[in-house]
C-alpha cells in the first residue's frame, strides 16, 4: 500500500475517498471534518512560516523521513503529522479502527516506530526536530508561537 509518507500525503489529498479506499468510514468522517475547517495542515504551516519570513525547503529527500519543512541555515526541521496516522494522543486520533484490526494495528504501530527512528537519525546528524500535530494547526497563533520558539526570530 506504500510507505507512511505516501499514505499521509494521500490521506491529505483532495479526493481522500478515492485515493484511499481502505480507510475505515469513521476515520474518513473525521478527515472530512478536518478538511472543512482548516484545509491541508501542512499547507497552513507553510503559509505561516512563509509569512513570518523564514526561508525553508520542502521534503528534502536526502534527509531521514523527508521532513515536511527544512530550515537549512538553522539545521532544524518541522514535521506536520496527521493525528490518526501517527497516533497522536488526542480526540482526533481516535481509537484504532475496530475493523481489520490485524491490518491496521501493525501498520499504525510501524508509523510510530518509524517516527522515533527518523527523529533519532536526524538528531544524530545534528538536526533539531519539531512535530506539529494536525489538531494543533487550526490555532494559527499557537502555530506561529511554536515556530518562533523553535526557530528563533526570522532574519528579514
Ligand atoms: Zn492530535
Amino acid at each position: 500500500v506504500g510507505c507512511p509518507t505516501e499514505l499521509h500525503r494521500r490521506a491529505n489529498s483532495v479526493s481522500r475517498r478515492d485515493a484511499f479506499p481502505d480507510v475505515p468510514a469513521e476515520v474518513r468522517r473525521r478527515m472530512s471534518k478536518i478538511k472543512k475547517t482548516h484545509t491541508k495542515p501542512e499547507l497552513m504551516v507553510r503559509r505561516i512560516a512563509h509569512r513570518l519570513g523564514y526561508r525553508f525547503r520542502l521534503h528534502r529527500r536526502d534527509l531521514p523521513g523527508s521532513p515536511d519543512l527544512v530550515f537549512p541555515s538553522r539545521r532544524k526541521v518541522v514535521f506536520v503529522h496527521g493525528c490518526f496516522w501517527h497516533r497522536h494522543n488526542c480526540p482526533l486520533s481516535g481509537a484504532l479502527p475496530s475493523t481489520r484490526v490485524s491490518y491496521w494495528t501493525p501498520k499504525l504501530e510501524r508509523n510510530v516506530e518509524r517516527d522515533a527512528e527518523v527523529r533519532t537519525k536526524l538528531q544524530a546528524l545534528g538536526w533539531e526536530v519539531l512535530v506539529l500535530w494536525e489538531c494543533e494547526i487550526a490555532n494559527a497563533d499557537a502555530v506561529e508561537q511554536r515556530l518562533r520558539n523553535f526557530l528563533g526570530w526570522a532574519r528579514h
